[in-house]
């Protein structure tokens, strides 16, 4: 099934190092004085995919939470069929009426935790307490009986303690993680070399935490699911069965609505906005690697990856 991918606007409660939409951010304030879409504006979002027969969503920001539609637009989605996926920081989740009514629409939540504990965590949010309200919107969502995936995005501030975080999110209850490497598009790109650690010093780290969940799914009857995003599979021997582009190939059309943009086709936007380099031709993973994202080499060359035979 075709789904969508819904910004709802860029406002967010956090002001994170490595947040990609904060160049549209500012854009937006610019050209329409306002960094969020109206609620009809996401109502008629919904109604114009749902015509095209898409009927899962993905509602993502900014941070949907804080608008004050957020139920309503959940209700509205929900009442139209749609299955509906929500990308949070989990902040406003630790008020537990609020996890608990949102739990009743969202078939699935994508919580960002991004460090095992407040000082890596609210470093990288710069915001003081976001750390422990996350970790209890987590519990509240799970104790609400909603399904919990954590997404960790990667960053020099975090790269060694990816272990730590992925069990923190286990305690919390979470069903999995996606541990993402970041794109360095808006504050990323910004501060590119304080923000954007090497692939060479993190794959220690990222084999640490696949030994990790493996050993843990080894003693327990359910698995805790692990995705590893813009990680290239050259860089994953023999395990390269948590990279996402396997799903991502597998996956259907995925529209992606952008404030004041077109809709893309996200399967061939993310392409087209990542890199492959001329050895990638001779490599046994070519036809279905995505490569990396286009910054990174533009930075920091093709030195650190190579031809799988
Ligand atoms: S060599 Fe190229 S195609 Fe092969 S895994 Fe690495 S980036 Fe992907």
């Amino acid at each position: 099934m075709a789904y969508l991918d819904l910004k709802l606007g860029y406002g967010c409660n956090n002001n994170c190092i490595h947040c990609v939409v904060s160049d549209q951010r500012a854009a937006a304030r610019l050209k329409r004085g306002n960094e969020d879409r109206s609620t009809a504006e996401c109502k008629k979002e919904l109604l114009d995919s749902l015509s095209r027969g898409i009927k899962q969503v993905t509602f993502t920001g900014g941070e949907p939470t804080i608008r004050p539609d957020f139920l309503k637009l959940l209700e509205f989605a929900e009442n139209r069929g749609f299955y509906l996926t929500l990308q949070s920081n989990g902040r406003m989740f630790s008020y537990p009426p609020l996890a608990k009514a949102a739990s009743r629409h969202v078939g699935r939540f994508v919580i960002a935790l991004h460090g095992p504990c407040a000082e890596i965590h609210d470093r990288t949010t710069r915001m003081k307490g976001s750390y422990y309200q996350t970790a209890l919107g987590i519990k509240n969502l799970v104790s609400a009986g909603s399904f919990v995936l954590g997404k960790i995005v990667i960053t020099r501030l975090n790269y060694r303690r990816l272990k730590e975080t992925a069990g923190q999110l286990m305690l919390l209850g979470a069903a999995g993680v996606n541990i993402a490497f970041p794109h360095a598009n808006g504050a990323a790109g910004s501060n590119f070399d304080a923000v954007v650690p090497r692939y060479c010093g993190v794959m220690p780290y990222v084999r640490g935490v696949i030994r990790f969940v493996e050993k843990r799914n080894l003693s327990r009857g359910v698995p805790f699911s692990l995705e590893l995003e813009a990680i290239p599979l050259c860089l994953l021997a023999g395990r390269e069965k948590y990279a996402s582009d396997f799903n991502n190939a597998a996956g259907q059309y995925s529209e992606l609505k952008q404030l004041d943009i077109a809709p893309k086709d996200w399967r061939k936007a993310r392409k087209e906005i990542k890199r492959k380099f001329p050895f990638c031709a001779g490599c046994r993973y070519n036809a279905l690697c995505e490569g990396v994202w286009a910054e990174y080499p533009q930075r920091r060359g093709a030195g650190e990856f190579g031809p799988v035979r």
